[in-house]
């Protein structure tokens, strides 16, 4: 796996493929149906993950670590954003913590890339960034998926995380997130869902996100509406846009100094 067409990110590096559903942002993840894809394309890696449950592709619950991928970053000799895991995550209770730190040794010779890392699961990253990394790499950014109030105690949660950058993901953004407090919080990622089964997206709730980030100082990145548009009107994702109040966001944000 390398480029990609996320838009905050350069490239993909999956050591570890397979899930489970943590919360309703895993919904309609579309790396169950990718799962099925490449498994029918014949990659082994991917063998067993999903299966089809009626329209749909769920994950059997099979998660996987690949110790193959492990050298993969040392042969990309250009510089890049990589956002790891886009096919699992890496703080799943199935990924050991010995693979964990594998990966993190990775990160740590590859000083050259910046890893993006993004968690439902961000207790567990705590507990092992706490207790069994103890250091902090300044190309590594730590981040956790929040797609409404139900979940904002996972911004509290990343919050004990030491990092060089934390960054939260609003996406697939399916209701309001209410007043939260992003201190400590370099980066916000706002996007609706795609696809099939895409839930609505309203503006209200980009507006109360957007202008918590202008209070506290957060990096406001607006990857896009989903297929549903911000007049509520399903369309496809590319006619929908990337434009929010006029404009595109793509603010990133700025290290600070270890
Ligand atoms: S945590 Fe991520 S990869 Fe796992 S099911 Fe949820 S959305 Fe999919």
């Amino acid at each position: 796996m390398a480029e990609t067409q996320i838009e905050w990110t350069d490239a993909t590096w999956n050591p570890v493929a397979g899930c489970t559903i943590a919360t309703e942002g895993c919904k309609n993840c579309y790396a169950m149906e990718m799962a099925r894809r490449l498994e029918a394309m014949g990659v082994g890696k991917y063998m067993g993950l999903a299966r089809r449950s009626g329209k749909r592709s769920v994950w059997t619950g099979v998660v996987r670590e690949d110790q193959s991928a492990l050298s993969i970053p040392y042969s990309w000799k250009k510089p890049r954003k990589i956002f790891v895991n886009s096919m699992s995550d890496l703080f799943h209770e199935r990924v050991s913590d010995k693979f964990i730190l594998s990966v993190w040794k990775v990160m740590e010779e590859t000083p050259h890339h910046n890893y993006q890392i993004l968690t439902k699961r961000p207790s567990r990253m705590v507990e092992i960034v706490q207790a069994k990394i103890g250091k902090v790499l300044p190309n590594v950014w730590l981040g956790a998926s929040v797609e409404d109030a139900r979940v904002t105690d996972r911004i509290a949660e990343l919050r004990k995380v030491p990092a060089a950058i934390r960054f939260i993901s609003f996406e697939p953004l399916i209701g309001s997130v209410g007043s939260v407090d992003l201190d400590g919080i370099h980066w916000a990622i706002v996007g609706g869902e795609s696809g099939r089964f895409a839930r609505p997206i309203r503006e209200e709730w980009v507006d109360e996100i957007h202008s918590q980030c202008v209070e506290s100082g957060t990096a406001f990145f607006f990857k896009q509406w989903g297929t549903w548009g911000k007049d509520n009107k399903r369309r496809s994702k590319k006619a929908n846009g990337r434009e929010y109040r006029g404009q595109v966001w793509n603010e990133m944000p700025s290290p600070p100094a270890l």
